[in-house]
């Protein structure tokens, strides 16, 4: 049995959703779902893809040969696009694009066939607009899944064409169902997302957070900051600075639950962190919820290829002088 759809965790209104579509005979030729990493998006459209494609039942049967192979994402009803792994700033170029639907067009073709798009923002304008027509003339019994963080990162033009779904960050119930046994404060750090989950519980997870929280009082303390080369080779290497972003993030956020809540903080932090939680913990609220924007938004240029160096450089300018 590989009903795909009982294997899911979360996302309960949307499958709602999602199921009425489906059974009303309503659903649309393409779908555009939107929400961070790591939360199960992709997980949807594979059990959704499943039902478009099975041969016995409206919701899937988890047994006919479509849907095992659907299972295995080894059908040739699923045809499957991601960016290019081996590129510096991995896009999703034009002649995969038309590669796909190329195939699509073949006459002799029958039944559904699903093409799943993963970060399908990071389409290039070309192999955009050419999809774009795609999906503006679509094909009989073709069905798109495009999948990326947020509507923000798409043309205007896809948006239309595509029926929008945005996903939330799974909830800590959720994520103790997947990932059982962890500590409670990587749930809470976690965002929601399974990818930094096993991020921060991992061994070298935990020694990248100690570095993070060591340049984090750096940052805050070193009125030399920018005279100091010393951090510079770190921040250099992308996901070094990710890393650090998320470890920053969770502590900020830590600290001022910890103010509201006028706790100690430390059902949020590691016990071996927690003494770099005391150092900070009497920063005003205001001043590290705007740190904790800024941050947010220093992921995405980051992510968007800016230079990290400079973003630090800023950040420091703008953040670090708190009284
Ligand atoms: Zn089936």
């Amino acid at each position: 049995m590989a009903r795909l759809l009982d294997f899911i965790v979360g996302h309960q209104k949307n499958i709602e959703k999602l199921l009425s579509l489906k059974l009303q005979k309503r659903w649309p030729h393409a779908f555009l779902f939107t929400g961070p990493n790591a939360i199960g998006k992709r997980k949807v459209a594979l059990a959704f893809a499943q039902m478009l494609v099975c041969e016995q039942s409206e919701t899937a049967c988890g047994d006919c040969g479509p849907c095992l192979r659907i299972a295995k994402e080894q059908s040739e009803n699923l045809l499957r696009l991601a960016p290019d792994a081996s590129m510096a700033k991995p896009v999703i170029k034009v002649e995969a694009v038309r590669e796909v639907l190329d195939s699509l067009s073949l006459s002799s073709w029958s039944g559904a066939r699903v093409v799943l798009i993963d970060e399908a923002h990071r389409m290039n304008p070309q192999a955009a607009n050419t999809l774009l027509k795609t999906l503006e003339e679509p094909f009989e019994n073709v069905y798109f899944f495009l999948l990326g963080p947020d509507g923000q990162q798409f043309l205007p033009t896809i948006k239309s064409r595509c029926q929008m779904m945005s996903f939330q960050p799974l909830v800590v119930a959720d994520l103790k169902k997947i990932k059982p046994g962890l500590a409670d404060w990587a749930y809470q750090a976690s965002r929601g997302q399974i990818d930094r989950l096993m991020q921060l519980t991992s061994a070298d997870g935990i020694e990248r957070r100690t570095e993070s929280f060591v340049f984090l009082e750096q940052f805050f303390s070193d009125t030399e900051f920018l005279q100091n080369g010393n951090w510079r080779v770190n921040v250099k290497d992308k996901s070094w600075t990710l890393a650090t972003i998320s470890a920053w993030l969770q502590i900020l956020y830590s600290v001022v639950l910890a103010q509201a809540e006028q706790k100690s903080g430390s059902s949020l932090i590691s016990i071996e962190h927690s003494k770099y939680f005391a150092k900070i913990k009497d920063i005003s609220s205001e001043k590290i919820l705007s740190l904790a924007d800024y941050l947010i938004e220093a992921e995405r240029d980051i992510l968007g290829n800016a230079d990290p160096v400079l973003v630090f450089e800023n950040m420091w300018v703008n953040y670090a002088r708190v009284d």
